[in-house]
């Protein structure tokens, strides 16, 4: 073989080696640690002592909607929903209204698909405006924020209901850590575990720092 040819190759092989090996040990926490940052920037992660509405304490408070202020944050956080299903077949994107609205779109401008949002109707998670599905309608869910799942498997309702077929879920921020499943691909571009405290438990309490309601004023980030 041309000795030329050989260096070349293997200088190649070498640097596909390390290139590999060094997403191995940094691509996933540099592209979560990018994704945390963008979420601190924006104020959608706060970090502090915080009275939520369940009445729990937490360190933590996420409001996904400060983020998609942005629309250059929300392409760049929807890119790893769009990039895991661009293989997959699909016709239509949807989305549970309100929080996943803007989730939704930017996936579907992405993908180049049709996108249409289910909202409730006195408290049922309803197809309204006209939008229906297809038989056989290939569609992914996106939603921003997964706890427990609870109106992505509403609308996962209304998509086998219709006779269509359900290809994925896509989220961006899973709060329940990989446990809830939908029981097809899905991907986060986030998961994060949400860490309460009852009252009396509270380490931070115990610390004397006081509790703040997220939405009042004066939040410190
Ligand atoms: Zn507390």
């Amino acid at each position: 073989m041309d000795p030329l040819f050989c260096n070349i190759f293997y200088i190649s092989l070498t640097y596909y080696l390390i290139k590999f090996i060094i997403n191995i040990i940094y691509g996933l926490n540099m592209s979560d640690k990018n994704i945390i940052e963008i979420f601190e920037k924006t104020n959608a992660l706060l970090n502090g002592h915080f009275l939520l509405t369940s009445g729990k304490h937490s360190n933590q408070y996420f409001q996904c909607a400060q983020v998609l202020q942005y629309p250059e944050y929300t392409e760049q956080i929807c890119e790893d929903i769009s990039e895991y299903f661009k293989d997959f077949e699909i016709d239509t994107v949807i989305s549970p209204a309100i929080g996943g609205i803007v989730v939704g779109l930017e996936v579907a401008r992405q993908l180049k698909k049709k996108f249409i949002f289910a909202e409730r109707q006195d408290g049922k998670m309803t197809l309204r405006r006209g939008f229906k599905f297809e038989k056989g309608e290939k569609v992914l869910v996106c939603e921003d924020v997964v706890t427990t799942g609870g109106s992505v498997f509403e609308v996962i309702d209304l998509v086998k209901e219709a006779g269509a077929e359900l290809v994925g879920v896509g989220i961006i921020v899973d709060r329940s850590n990989g446990k809830v499943k939908f029981g097809v691909p899905q991907t986060s571009t986030l998961q994060m575990e949400v860490i309460t405290y009852e009252k009396d438990e509270c380490p931070l309490c115990k610390q004397g720092l006081e509790a703040i309601k997220p939405g009042s004023r004066n939040i410190q980030a």
